[in-house]
């Protein structure tokens, strides 16, 4: 009998979470026992939950919001990803403890790229968040070859840090809400807030998509609904939400535990068909 991986996802809220689907999923498709559990966890918890979960066999885990800047802290090696991005979406264990990664900057780009065919050297782009998805997504564009990354988010002194800590002040800069009604536009546009999740969408002005601007939603579902109606609203040439990133993330993460990347693009084909 082969061995059972156990893996599990952290955050909260996470019942909305197709990550289990597409985890036990990609291990089906390739032979691999696995059991990928979601554990509802508040900061305050996760130490502690994080402990139990390796001592009961845990060996692999991914953080959602809004765990992923305080996992770095439980972490004995950062791997350059997830150093870069001061966030962590998986952990992997290892004889030294547990190992962070960050998939979420490659799994956005990979969506960007090969599904939803959009170019990105020279893009004028508008990140909506400073969190844990944002600090994962940001270097990835940098190193993409984009023209210029504004960072929006609610509490500046969150952006500021975000700003600080991607060392490109050339390329980079930062904004509040309120500050869009004189910016634009923009040939991307990613939210990456958790503001769908308490109902409070900030209000957007129209003017923000250029001509042919995308407009990207990382979040996926009802959460992503708020910004894909404002960004239809204002005709911009493509709407998406974050599926196709969900989807490349969890390949790359499968990837790190297993040593074998799963396909992606038909786990996705068969999410869309739901
Ligand atoms: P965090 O909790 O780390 O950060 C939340 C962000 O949302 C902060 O920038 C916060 O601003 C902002 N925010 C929250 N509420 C509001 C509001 N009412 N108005 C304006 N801004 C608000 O969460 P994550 O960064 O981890 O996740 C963000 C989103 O990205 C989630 O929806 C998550 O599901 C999605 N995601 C999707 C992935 C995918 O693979 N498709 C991968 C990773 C994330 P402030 O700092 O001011 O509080």
């Amino acid at each position: 009998m082969s061995k059972c991986f156990q893996h599990a996802l952290f955050g909260q809220p996470i019942g909305h979470s197709l990550s289990p689907r597409i985890h036990r999923r990609f291990a089906g498709m390739l032979g691999i026992q696995l059991r990928y559990d979601a554990i509802e966890t508040p900061p305050e918890a996760l130490p502690a939950r994080l402990a139990r979960f390796h001592a009961e066999g845990g060996s692999g885990a991914n953080l959602t919001l809004p765990l992923k800047e305080q996992a770095l802290a439980l972490c004995q090696q950062l791997r350059p990803a997830a150093q870069r991005a001061g966030a962590v979406n998986t952990l992997i264990r290892t004889a030294h403890g547990w190992s962070g990664d960050n998939t979420d900057g490659f799994g956005l780009i990979c969506d960007l790229g090969f599904h939803l065919g959009q170019r990105l050297q020279g893009c004028r782009v508008l990140l909506l968040g400073a969190g844990g998805a944002a600090r994962g997504v940001a270097p990835a564009l940098l190193d993409a070859g984009i023209g210029k990354l504004t960072l929006c988010n609610r509490n500046l002194a969150r952006a500021q840090a975000l700003q600080q800590a991607l060392a490109d002040s050339g390329r980079v800069a930062i904004c509040g809400f309120a500050d869009l009604a004189a910016l634009g536009p923009f040939d991307l546009i990613l939210n990456a807030t958790s503001a769908a999740y308490d109902g409070a969408f900030p209000a957007l002005p129209p003017h923000l998509p250029a001509a042919g601007a995308l407009a990207y939603d990382l979040s996926y579902g009802q959460a992503a609904q708020p910004f894909l109606r404002w960004a239809k609203a204002t005709g911009a040439a493509g709407c998406s939400d974050g599926l196709g990133m969900l989807v490349e993330q969890a390949a790359e993460a499968f990837q790190r535990w297993h040593g074998i990347r799963p396909d992606s693009r038909s786990v996705l084909a068969w999410l869309k068909q739901d």
